[in-house]
């Protein structure tokens, strides 16, 4: 089994490199260990993702807004939040292969529940007990250094002119939702927004990460998708209830077939949460986080009221009552979605005696909504038609153009990159002003007046 899932990733990594989804970093010069490059048809698709995070997080909610936080911010506000100190994971050497890895890692997969926020004693202790059954998951040596805790937080020399920059370190941030709690009172002054309200931000997180396995799912620059929403204290737990079930209901409105989705309640809580939950995807690697939901009671802005000095307690209109407000959040990685999403639409199938390999993501979120072809590529007519199509549905929707190669090739192509409809120009069309219109997952082709074209479109993508 585990040999098939693996070979299953191997399919989608070699898909996504042949087809222009997700190319590995600096690979002509030898590459660049845990940061991948989305290609042209990998842009498209993290665009539909932020598209559709966007429009549930904050196009439908009236009282959640956007915010654009810049990357760089005070220092000051990573050791307030207390990543400076404690934003760490168990490291281990392996002392024969001398590979890094994570010893919550190892641990969780001889099934010993562990997780980054133990005490290194603790997970030390551990490793201690299980030192018989951890392999080396690179070499399979079971010779181990003993477990250090090694700070996540990339620096950088922003703003500092010496040599030795790495005294004051300015951080790229580790996570986006430090911009939020930051600037939550400039929200609160400058819009029409009471509590409960939220924020949401798109944006780059960095992470020194000591093992990046597993294609996009674990990198060390990524982009993460987080709103954080303020609350009554005494009505957290009850906001924190809709927000789980709206963040699943998201995903199956996404096309995510429920068996592939499920509620991973943390056992270990950080000593100022009330509670969290993860929303575990079935990837081709085995369960793992997709999304954090977590109740973090008050912690973040007493945190930053008591390090900045500002008060950052809210006052009710109506009743003047004073309270640091509680926060409730949903965190998640675009890539991880990517990723989630090429698993789930990655189909083979037989037709006609050859395989054919379909990505049959939902249509809201295909790179490429439709492709216009000509018959044939030596009849300027046809290609004249085609490109006239192509000029009107592209204001619309992404659309290509193609003549490349006879058209079951040209299919296929399409079929690979999960675009919904194909469009062919004949003799006929010329005749009557009809195109043929094929289905990505039925392959049905019907005959479609083409002033109809963009109406049809706009029907069936459901857009
Ligand atoms: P993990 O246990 O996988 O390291 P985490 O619990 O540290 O993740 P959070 O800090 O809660 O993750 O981050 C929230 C979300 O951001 C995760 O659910 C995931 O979708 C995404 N994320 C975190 N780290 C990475 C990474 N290195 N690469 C890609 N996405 C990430």
């Amino acid at each position: 089994m585990a040999e098939k899932n693996n070979n299953a990733l191997e399919k989608i990594v070699s898909l996504c490199k042949r087809r222009g989804f997700v190319f590995p970093s600096s690979e002509i010069y030898g590459g660049f260990a845990a940061v991948y490059d989305f290609g042209p048809y990998g842009v498209e698709l993290e665009n539909a993702v932020k598209r559709e995070w966007w429009r549930n997080m904050v196009q439908l909610r009236e009282n959640v807004v956007g915010l654009d936080s810049a990357i760089f911010m005070s220092p000051k506000i990573w050791e307030a939040s207390g990543h400076v100190a404690g934003f760490s994971d168990p490291l281990i050497e392996c002392r024969k292969c001398h590979a890094r890895l994570r010893a919550d890692h190892l641990l969780e997969d001889i099934d010993i529940a562990a997780d980054e926020k133990m005490s290194e004693e603790k997970i030390n202790t551990l490793l201690e007990e299980n030192k018989d059954k951890i392999e080396c998951s690179k070499c399979g040596a079971k010779d181990f250094t003993k477990a250090k805790k090694f700070n996540l937080l990339v620096k950088s020399n922003l703003g500092n002119f010496t040599q030795d920059w790495s005294k004051d370190p300015v951080y790229l941030r580790g996570e986006t939702c430090q911009g939020i709690y930051v600037n939550y009172k400039n929200v609160l002054d400058s819009m029409r927004v009471q509590i409960p309200f939220g924020i949401a931000q798109i944006g780059k997180a960095f992470r020194n990460e000591i093992t990046a396995r597993q294609f996009i799912f674990r990198t060390r620059e990524f982009e993460q998708m987080e709103m954080q929403y303020f609350t009554r204290p005494e009505k957290e737990m009850e906001e924190y209830e809709k927000l789980r079930e709206y963040r699943w209901s998201f995903y199956k409105s996404l096309g995510i077939r429920e068996e592939n989705l499920r509620w991973h309640k943390h056992e270990n809580l950080v000593f100022y949460a009330k509670e969290a939950y993860d929303i575990e995807y079935n990837f081709p690697f085995g369960w793992k986080e997709l999304e954090g939901i977590h109740a973090r009671g008050n912690y973040d802005l007493g945190q930053h009221s008591k390090y900045s000095g500002k008060d950052l307690s809210y006052v009710d209109p109506k009743t003047q009552e004073k309270y640091i407000p509680h926060i409730i959040e949903s965190s998640v990685g675009v890539g991880r979605i990517v990723l989630m999403l090429l698993a789930e639409a990655y189909t083979e199938e037989e037709v006609g005696g050859e395989t054919r390999t379909v990505l049959k993501f939902d249509k809201r979120l295909a790179p490429i909504k439709a492709a216009i072809f000509p018959l044939l590529r030596n009849k300027p007519e046809l290609v004249k038609k085609a490109k006239e199509i192509y000029d009107v549905l592209k204001y619309k929707y992404m659309c290509e153009f193609d003549d490349n190669g006879n058209i079951g090739k040209r299919y296929r192509r399409q079929d690979e990159i999960g675009t919904p409809y194909c469009i062919t120009v004949d003799f006929d069309s010329l005749e009557d002003g009809t195109v043929t219109v094929r289905d990505r997952d039925t392959m049905q082709q019907e005959r479609i007046k083409i002033e109809k074209l963009e109406e049809y479109l706009t029907k069936n993508l459901n857009a």
